[in-house]
């Protein structure tokens, strides 16, 4: 059985104090929830203090990034044994911000998924073609290729640990989202890219969300797709009140 996972994604926002009241917030209106696993991932700098605040709660602490090396001269970088150590359980790995703007590597991915993993923490690695690549019909191409590159070499069970999200570029921030349809085609087909480099279990029972403006308004349609097991959400997971009607969404659906 697949868990449903509600991922908020703060990005570069949100002061410490900005953060502890949006957590606090979503800590007391989510309480009640079962069954669905919610994450926040603020920035490094609130880390702790918001892992605080999630101390003996249903919402779980996760990161934006992590580096491959565990120590050492790497000015600025952040370890997944740093991040355990700050309170977290997940962390963002290869979002299309930091393949855009950091020019992160295929390579560069599946070295911070395999340095996540080794360090305990469930990395969530992020995959999806650009307005060009789906309009050249190359998306099932530069799926293949994200996705073989993340998990080179893994073995089934290291695959089973990671979350993937399937986040089209061109839906991420614009306020354009995938159709249902087209968001399932995109988690079907992951599922088979799975299933064939591993088995049909690796295919069926990954975890794959959906990131792409995803708003209360759309979370339904999209949760009702089979295969879409919850959200990697951006914008709206600034704004407590969207966020936990996402969360509720998911519950409705899914649990
Ligand atoms: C994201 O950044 O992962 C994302 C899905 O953003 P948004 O929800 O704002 O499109």
């Amino acid at each position: 059985m697949r868990k449903t996972v509600v991922a908020g994604n703060w990005k570069l926002n949100n002061t410490i104090a900005e953060s502890i009241e949006l957590v606090t917030l979503l800590k007391r209106e989510l309480s009640d929830v079962e069954g669905v696993e919610i994450v926040v991932c603020p920035a490094f700098t609130a880390l702790v203090e918001v892992g605080e605040v999630l101390l003996e709660s249903n919402i779980k602490l996760g990161a934006q990034d992590l580096f491959w090396e565990a120590r050492g001269a790497f000015t600025g970088e952040v370890s997944g044994a740093l991040l355990r150590d700050a309170g977290c359980a997940y962390v963002i790995i290869g979002h299309s911000e930091r393949r855009q703007y950091f020019h992160e590597s295929d390579e560069d991915v599946h070295k911070k998924t395999k340095a996540a993993l080794e360090a305990g923490l469930t990395p969530i690695v992020c995959c999806g073609e650009t307005l060009d690549e789906r309009m050249s019909e190359k998306t099932q191409a530069v799926l293949t290729r994200q996705l073989e590159g993340a998990f080179k070499g893994f073995s089934s069970a290291e695959v089973l640990r990671c979350v993937i999200a399937y986040e089209p570029v061109w839906a991420i921030g614009t306020g354009k989202v995938a159709t249902p349809r087209e968001a399932e085609e995109g988690h079907l087909f992951i599922r088979g890219l799975l299933g064939k480099a591993h088995n049909s279990t690796v295919g069926s029972e990954t975890v794959i969300l959906y990131g792409g403006s995803v708003r209360p308004e759309n979370a339904h349609e999209l949760l009702r797709k089979p295969d879409v097991d919850g959200f990697l959400v951006g914008g709206a997971s600034l704004d407590a009140e969207a966020f936990v009607q996402i969360v509720r969404a998911s519950v409705e659906v899914k649990v």
